[in-house]
């Protein structure tokens, strides 16, 4: 069991640009505080390296990665209304890229068979050209491209059960044949993508699901839609690695959206991937995406990776 971070990416703080912001240093801080009180649980913990540049441009052209990099070299600023990358965001967004980079690598050379990178800024809103949704690059599509293009992986599954849709994660492998896109998510509020309808498209026809969910909805909800429909569909495509693009922001106490979720409901989903990938043979690793109640972030990270590790929930 391996958890990855950077002292760097607590240097990210979009509050330089955007006072109030959610997505705060703190976040990462409640997250280690609580492991720590575990004592990290029995897991190995390691610094994270920095993604390089060419792992970023498996899913991002160099036009992109090059503003990100203009931008926070010349002092930062705002991209939107939501997403700010300042001078310290640079060196944060590479260890959180190379966070679950470096995890898809040790998961790969079989030195664990589950892994959680907990880097910020988180990554699954960044469409390929497009920094956004607090996102500047997407750490889980550069893991997932950086398993095939690198590690000898032909088929990887990507289960994002953040309570927005992953939008730029579900773009950059839309046409994809090697990459199976599975995301519940709280319908009708940001990004506003993620429709049932939306299924992929080309040789990636049939390789997005979409489980929107209303508002409101409980583990009585999620927990069937991953149980009996996302992991039959990721039986069947015999995935070779499994990515968890891990939001903690469907939980109850989550301030930016509306959905039930418990601390324990999230570890019975990684409870329910960790069992499903055993049986595929195929290790998981979960990457940190949102989730903006301090104390139900902090608490949901220990449960999942708790069962990730095998505990009982
Ligand atoms: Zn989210």
């Amino acid at each position: 069991m391996l958890y990855l971070s950077h002292p760097a990416c607590l240097e990210h703080d979009p509050r330089e640009g955007l006072p109030g912001h959610p997505e705060r240093p703190e976040r990462l801080r409640a997250i280690e505080a609580a492991l720590a009180a575990h004592e990290w649980l029995g897991w190995e913990r390691r610094e994270s390296p920095a993604a390089s540049t060419e792992e970023l441009e498996l899913v991002h052209p160099g036009a992109h990665v090059e503003r990100i990099r203009d931008l926070c070299s010349a002092g930062g600023g705002a991209i939107d209304a939501d997403t700010f990358a300042g001078e310290a965001s640079w060196e944060a967004a590479l260890r959180s890229a190379g966070a679950a980079c470096e995890m898809t690598r040790a998961l790969l050379r079989g030195e664990t068979e589950v892994g959680f990178a907990a880097g910020r800024p988180p990554g699954h809103h960044a469409e390929p050209e497009r920094a956004m949704g607090f996102c500047l690059f997407d750490n889980v599509a550069v893991a997932a491209a950086l398993a095939i293009a690198e590690l000898g992986i032909e088929r990887v599954f990507i289960l994002d059960w953040d309570v927005h849709h992953g939008n730029g994660t579900a773009e950059i492998f839309r046409e994809r044949a090697d990459v199976l896109f599975a995301s519940i998510h709280q319908g009708g509020i940001f990004p506003g993508t993620g429709a049932r309808e939306e299924t992929g498209s080309g040789r990636g026809e049939g390789l997005t699901i979409n489980r929107p969910v209303p508002a409101g909805s409980d583990e009585g909800v999620w927990l069937p839609l991953l149980e009996d429909e996302l992991l039959p569909a990721a039986a069947a495509f015999e995935p070779q690695l499994v990515l968890i693009s891990a939001g903690f922001d469907a939980h109850r106490d989550d301030p930016l959206a509306e959905c039930r979720l418990e601390t324990a409901s999230f570890a019975r989903m990684a409870g329910l991937v960790r069992a499903a990938a055993a049986n595929w043979g195929a290790p998981v690793g979960a990457v940190l995406e949102g989730g903006y109640d301090l104390d139900a972030l902090a608490d949901s990270v220990v449960a999942t990776m708790a069962a990730l590790g095998g505990e009982a929930s």
